[in-house]
């Protein structure tokens, strides 16, 4: 299994020379198994340099997940290079529980926003409710309800007992919380790596209650708690730059010592 990023950021994307070092694209990641079955997580505007990277590997058969349908996790939708190509065939697994994948996509591609409708794309796409568990190909996908203003899912993928969870936008210790803490620790336990939002700091977190987001720190102390072997922080806050993410690494990584820590970053990739 090979996990690649393609957009970290949380809410706009940014492009400016602080941000460099992670990046400036909205969530996307793209998991490829080892019979190299794709399966992408949400279609922020990471999702536009995949689809050029997909189109040329020949790559046709293709899965999407969204977590949830919050604007930075479905803007690059539209951009996504193979949707234009009738050789694409598109599963969508999107939560169903307020609004389905379908109608969420095509009210961004409608004009006066967009030019094209969502029902005249070439591909072969085809819509599907996102359910507590699927396969796909070799791996085995778990999901669990995130604290986040709007359903939203949290992911864990699972091959041949390699396994890591990718859990964006998600409030670790949400007050009236749909899962409680104890639930996430349950959830993550067992997995090699935990990917999870971390977009505030403790300070800044005060401010921001009720959001749907984490802080370094209440991830950490998630990352200890669950006995994983590497965190990986992400969804970073559009008003961070490199130096501001690197500063609150080096603080975590001086409280913490029994796993690795990094920030997740546009290009980076782990094999599993
Ligand atoms: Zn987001
Ligand atoms: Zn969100």
């Amino acid at each position: 299994m090979i996990l690649r990023f393609y957009g970290t950021r949380g809410s706009i994307p940014v492009c400016n020379k602080d941000t460099k070092k992670y990046g400036g694209n909205t969530t996307c990641i793209c998991v490829e198994s080892s019979a190299g079955d794709i399966i992408i997580v949400d279609a922020g505007t990471g999702i536009r340099e995949l689809g050029g990277s997909l189109i040329a590997q020949g790559k046709a058969q293709i899965n999407l997940l969204f977590s949830h349908y919050h604007w930075d996790h479905i803007q690059g939708f539209p951009f996504f290079g193979p949707i234009f190509m009738k050789k694409t065939v598109l599963n969508i697994y999107g939560p169903a529980d307020e609004i389905l994948a379908e109608k969420a996509l095509s009210y961004q591609m409608t004009m006066p926003y967009f030019p094209t409708n969502l029902s005249n794309l070439p591909a072969n796409i085809t819509f599907n409710k996102l359910k507590k568990t699927l396969t796909i190909g070799s791996i085995k996908i778990e999901t669990i309800v995130n604290n986040h203003p709007n359903h939203t899912r949290g992911f864990k993928f699972i091959e041949n007992n390699r396994s890591f969870a990718f859990l964006t936008d998600n409030e670790v210790h949400a007050e009236n919380g749909k899962t409680p803490y104890t639930d996430f620790v349950e959830f993550i336990k067992g997995t090699h790596l935990l990917i999870h939002d971390a977009q505030y700091t403790d300070d800044i977190y005060k401010k921001k209650i009720g959001w749907g987001h984490s802080t370094f720190h209440q991830v950490a102390k998630l990352a200890g708690d669950t006995g994983v072997r590497e965190l990986m922080v992400t969804h970073h806050d559009h008003s961070s730059s490199d130096k501001f993410i690197e500063e609150n690494l080096k603080e975590i990584k001086r409280k913490y010592h029994t796993f690795k820590i990094e920030g997740a970053a546009d290009g980076k990739t782990r094999r599993f």
